[in-house]
């Protein structure tokens, strides 16, 4: 019996040691749970510090929106009503200017004594100025309420420049002045863009130009910069042989009311709002102004300028599409007619020079060719010639338009000679081509 007790006392039952290993197991897991949840209940509250804190930041920024929001409301209200109070005070201001001026005409017409001539005179040459005074003005607050939007039409970019001058026409004469303007054959003749607003900055730096030269001239010039999809950058500039500006009178003739120095405003007049008009027509126009001068050694104004091709009309755009040749020697005439000829719908292949325009006539079938007639290697006029001979032997006659600058006697004939069909003049315009191509006999080559 004691010794079946002692055995029972000293030898553990067969389950023992599993069971202690389970309830340590168990132990274990249960402080691991613990410890898992203690922690998850941190990572909760610190999740939960951080979405309130979100929350709040969130609620800032949207209260400090609301008031960006109310002072940008409440400033284009106050830049509305500014513009607007303008508007109506410069209406109102040349309303009465203008009976002014048309009662001094009607003096003026009258039977007058010299003194009284020339009294009136002064008040029409004031008047005036109060008058363009006033437009600058109202255009400048206009553009700086964001109020001025430009109009883009098409318009005839060279005919603008004959009346951007017309203003100059008469002190140019009075002076003596020489006055040249050369625009690159490169632009067509419609572009598309504000021409009013250009003409605008054309009449400011063309009557600066004269106003501050006595002897030589004043030059512009017109080119393309680049040509991308469509659109073309233009840069105008005009050059003149008067006082010239230093060049920290340079950095300041842009800002509105300033100009070169003080001297200058009581010898030639004016306001100093014409350069700053312009800057900021010309930065809506998607350009830049700027200036490059001397004293003594005259001034150059530059501006850049960004306009369009005209969509092609629709009298070309009806006829099927067409194998087109296209010998251009100019890269930026070439790829403005390329774009012309492909928004009309039509094929067309490249050729720098006429001994090109040969060889890939050659090997092509083309309805029609444009041929440039100045071109290098081999001229348009010879490269007619040689592909009316390829086609002695092919039996097929393409159409070849001429495309020249010199629209001169002679010239048409000895296109005609050469072998070709048509003429047409450069620069190349939209509504010309597509009417020309509309006026072609030709069948595309697949028909
Ligand atoms: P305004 O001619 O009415 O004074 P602008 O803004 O057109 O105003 O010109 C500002 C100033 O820039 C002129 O007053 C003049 O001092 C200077 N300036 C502009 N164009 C020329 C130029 N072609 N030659 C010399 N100075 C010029």
């Amino acid at each position: 019996m004691t010794r079946s007790l002692g055995t029972l006392a000293l030898t553990p039952s067969p389950m023992g040691w599993p069971a202690a290993v389970l309830v340590l197991a168990a132990i274990v897991l249960v402080v691991a749970w613990a410890l898992w949840r203690a922690r998850e209940r941190r990572l909760l509250a610190a999740q939960k510090q951080l979405e309130d804190r979100v929350r709040e930041r969130t609620l800032d920024l949207l209260r400090e929106r609301d008031r960006v929001l109310a002072e940008k409301a409440r400033a284009e209200e106050a830049s509305r009503v500014k513009s607007e109070f303008l508007a109506m005070l410069s209406h109102e201001l040349r309303t009465p200017l203008n009976g002014i001026l048309g009662m001094t005409d009607l003096a003026l017409a009258t039977r007058l004594s010299t003194e009284q001539r020339e009294y009136l005179q002064l008040v029409r040459a004031s008047g005036e100025s109060l008058l363009v005074l006033l437009n600058d003005l109202l255009d400048l607050t206009k553009i700086e309420a964001g109020a001025l939007a430009l109009n883009p039409v098409e318009f005839n970019l060279r005919e603008s420049l004959v009346d951007a001058a017309r203003p100059i026409f008469v002190p140019i004469r009075t002076k003596s002045l020489g006055y040249e303007c050369r625009v690159s054959d490169a632009i067509p003749k419609t572009v598309v863009g504000d021409g009013m607003r250009l003409r605008q900055v054309m009449v400011n730096l063309l009557g600066n130009a004269v106003k501050f030269t006595e002897s030589g001239s004043v030059q512009v010039d017109v080119t393309v910069s680049a040509f991308e999809g469509g659109r073309l950058d233009l840069i105008f500039e005009v050059r003149d042989s008067g006082i010239g500006i230093s060049i920290e009178q340079q950095e300041k003739i842009f800002e509105a009311f300033r100009q070169a120095d003080s001297s200058t405003t009581r010898k030639y007049g004016g306001t100093g709002l014409g350069l700053a008009i312009s800057r900021r027509l010309v930065e809506m126009m998607g350009g830049r102004i700027w200036v490059e001068s001397a004293p003594g050694h005259g001034s150059s104004f530059f501006f850049t300028c960004r306009l369009a091709l005209p969509e092609p009309s629709s009298d070309g755009a009806g006829r099927s599409p067409l194998e087109i040749l296209l010998a251009e020697d100019n890269p930026v005439n070439r790829r403005i007619a390329e774009t012309l000829l492909g928004k009309l719908g039509h094929r067309v292949a490249v050729a720098p020079n006429g001994l090109e325009a040969v060889e890939l006539y050659r090997g092509g079938a083309f309805d029609l060719v444009l041929m440039d007639v100045q071109m290098p290697e081999m001229d348009g006029l010879d490269a007619t010639r040689a592909i009316r001979g390829i086609e002695r032997t092919t039996g097929r006659r393409a159409q070849i338009i001429a495309m020249t600058a010199f629209d001169q006697e002679g010239d048409r004939e000895r296109c005609l000679e050469a072998g070709m069909d048509a003429f047409l003049g450069k620069p190349v315009d939209s509504h010309q081509l597509s009417a020309a191509i509309a006026a072609c006999p030709v069948q595309p080559a697949g028909a």
